[in-house]
């Protein structure tokens, strides 16, 4: 049933989407993920990633442009493009008084695909073997995850939509589903992830897209995207709004437009500056400042710097 992909796994065309009512989800978006790469939407509440999605499991129906799903149209060939992939989706949608395995295996006959032998090879894989005949009602959050991911895994999908996996996880069990999402990846599986988390988002993809307000606002792999800010950022605290010490910093010279505020902090990317040269000229300004340090960017600097309180040309 699965023919091989030519070109792209997945591409998206000038994408929009209006719900009734006049929101502007999506507004003409254009990327493509190639075979085996792990890419990530990342993106505010209300960013239009969720949206996107559902565009491309057919679930939502586009306004405009065009997406293609293992080169099926999502609009004129729903049905291939669906049986091309698989979703898990935040929702959770187990049985739990059904054990495991008969969960998957009610997924797998509606799909009339996988067998016994294939639960079993991917209990294996998602870490669940032990529990996998036991009923889904005793399995911890974490346990349920890696069910889903087996379950949308049991058709063999050439491309896995995963819709923040780790969201309401605790630390450690969120640590422990990276790692296995990271052992799909070895696999060569195509995977489409929303996140909220940046630390996720660069660990685990390829190349990352941020959205803001139904955009693409940047769109690079991690260590591209982190260079974008230089090799260094100084970060000082103030009592209050940082949007006042920000426009002092950019009068004197001292901040470029890469600068940013959120809520008291004023984050500077030393993309020409010199840091301890900028954090000599800011301890002699009369700032009220709490906290001055230098530290290595992060994405969370990107993704802050583009979707946060930017206060684009405030100076
Ligand atoms: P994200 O997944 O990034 O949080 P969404 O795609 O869920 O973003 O939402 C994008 C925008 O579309 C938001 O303003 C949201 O309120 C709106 N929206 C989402 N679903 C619907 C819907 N069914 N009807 C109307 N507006 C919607």
């Amino acid at each position: 049933m699965n023919d091989e992909i030519d070109g792209a796994a997945i591409e998206v065309q000038s994408l929009r989407k209006v719900y009734a009512g006049g929101v502007e989800a999506v507004r003409g978006i254009d990327f493509t993920v190639s075979r085996g790469e792990v890419f990530g939407l990342l993106g505010p509440n209300g960013a239009g990633k969720s949206t996107t999605i559902g565009i491309l499991t057919t679930t939502v129906r586009p306004t405009g442009g065009a997406a293609r799903v293992a080169g099926h149209d999502v609009v004129r060939e729903p049905l291939a493009a669906r049986a091309a992939s698989s979703v898990v989706f935040q929702d959770q949608v187990l049985d739990l008084t059904l054990t495991g395995r008969r969960n998957v295996e009610i997924h797998s006959r509606l799909w009339n695909v996988g067998g016994a032998a294939r639960i079993d090879e991917l209990s294996a894989t998602l870490g669940i073997s032990d529990i996998i005949d036991r009923p889904v009602a005793i399995y911890s959050g974490g346990q349920r995850r890696r069910l889903e991911i087996a379950r949308a895994l049991v058709s063999d999908p050439q491309v896995l939509f995963l819709d923040e996996p780790t969201v309401g996880l605790d630390p450690r069990i969120r640590h422990e589903l990276i790692d296995v999402i990271a052992g799909l990846r070895s696999t060569g599986m195509t995977i489409l992830l929303t996140t909220h988390y940046l630390d996720e988002a660069e660990r685990l993809c390829d190349r990352v897209a941020i959205m803001h307000e139904g955009e693409i606002v940047a769109l690079d792999t991690p260590p591209a995207l982190l260079a974008s800010l230089g090799h260094e950022v100084v970060e000082l605290r103030v009592r209050g709004d940082g949007s006042h010490a920000l426009s002092m910093l950019r009068g004197r010279g001292i901040a470029d437009d890469a600068a940013f505020v959120v809520g008291g902090t004023v984050t500077l990317p030393m993309r020409n500056g010199d840091a301890p040269e900028v954090v000599a000229a800011i301890r002699g300004m009369s700032l009220d400042i709490t906290a001055l340090a230098t530290r290595q960017p992060s994405l969370d600097d990107v993704y802050l710097r583009l979707t946060g309180n930017t206060f684009a040309g405030a100076a």
